[in-house]
């Protein structure tokens, strides 16, 4: 879950309208990501004794997700092949199993073989051969992995293949943190996740104002979606991408081809669950302007914000599914 330098931070939290007071802080987890938690109508004391929870969990689950942890369930699982791991751990892969699934494998997390060909070629400044990609999309497939519940037991089927939870995690970590909280008998916070927002409030209370960056001059807003319950998670790639031979290159890739994804500057889920968000954003991101938006509006529980260029980049074109109708503006 270790990030590039220069991390999504791709969502803005504008104003948490409300006239209760507020307590928040902040940490670094999954390589430095600032980690912001917000909550309402509570004691320093008790808000400190949330938060240390928090990061207690959060370490947790970075502990068995990470790819950047020596013993973390995951590395062990891709050196392994197959591994009995955490509850949290058999959790993320079958939720990022089922969200494979429902994008027709737009997101899937067993495209790790064909990152590590893109992360290789830009230490290498050569891209990678179509049959090096075709190599390592035989070992792509949400359908080539097995979970066993009695054992809490992963196998990946195909020799040399692997997982890379980075699509989902940081969502699934943000909806953790949100959950703590409400457990805690919070009613009103944000969990802000380095730009995976989640937000949650209580009947009567003021909506939240989630602000979506400008892809093109990311200080600023383009976007403000009004929001009372629900994750906020935003894909794109003018923040993090590799650099291959002087051309930028995405970060997210399309598994039908092993090739960085294009056609779009950003998608922004809003759902209920930050992690079916966070995943959910990088498939549509995958799928693009037109199959990207015909997806997202046949999932009722989903709802999305493409921003495209048009006029050969002069300008930014935005699409967003129906059910956003007097929700979302444009900032000034
Ligand atoms: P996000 O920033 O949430 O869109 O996730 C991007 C990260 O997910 C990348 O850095 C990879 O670790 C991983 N990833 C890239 N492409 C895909 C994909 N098509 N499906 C699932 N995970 C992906
Ligand atoms: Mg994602």
């Amino acid at each position: 879950m270790r990030r590039l330098p220069t991390f999504l931070s791709l969502l803005l939290l504008l104003s948490a309208c409300g006239t209760n007071e507020r307590v928040d802080d902040v940490f670094h987890p999954m390589g430095g990501i600032p980690m912001r938690i917000t909550a309402y109508d509570i004691s320093n004391s008790r808000f400190r004794e949330v938060f240390e929870e928090i990061k207690e969990r959060v370490d947790v689950l970075e502990g068995a997700l990470s790819l950047y942890i020596q013993d973390s369930d995951l590395t062990i699982l891709n050196e392994k092949g197959v591994s009995d791991v955490s509850e949290d751990t058999l959790a993320v892969i079958e939720q990022a199993m089922r969200l494979c699934k429902n994008t027709e494998g737009a997101f899937d997390p067993t495209v790790a073989s064909v990152i590590e060909l893109w992360t290789y070629a830009e230490k290498a400044g050569k891209a990678p051969t179509d049959e090096e990609l075709s190599q390592a999309l035989e070992r792509v497939g949400c359908n080539k992995i097995e979970t066993s519940h009695a054992r809490s037991r992963v196998r990946l089927t195909q020799p040399g293949m692997r997982l890379d939870l980075g699509g989902i995690a940081k969502g699934y970590v943000a909806a953790e943190a949100a959950r703590i909280m409400q457990k805690r008998g919070i009613t009103r916070g944000i969990v802000d996740a380095g730009g995976d927002v989640v937000v949650f409030s209580g009947k009567g209370d003021k909506l939240f104002r989630v602000g979506i960056k400008h892809p093109m001059s990311t200080e600023n807003v383009f976007a403000i979606l009004s929001v009372a319950n629900g994750a906020v998670v935003t894909s794109g790639c003018y923040e993090r991408f590799v650099e291959i031979d002087g051309k930028r290159v995405c970060h997210i890739i399309d598994p039908r081809s092993g090739k960085p994804a294009k056609g779009l500057l950003s998608v922004s889920v809003l759902a209920r669950d930050a992690a079916a968000a966070d995943a959910y954003a990088t498939a549509l991101f995958v799928l693009g302007p037109e199959d990207g938006f015909a997806l997202a509006k046949s999932l009722p529980e989903v709802e999305a914000v493409f921003l495209l260029e048009a006029d050969g980049g002069e300008k930014l074109r935005m699409k967003a599914t129906p059910g956003l109708t007097g929700k979302l503006e444009l900032a000034e």
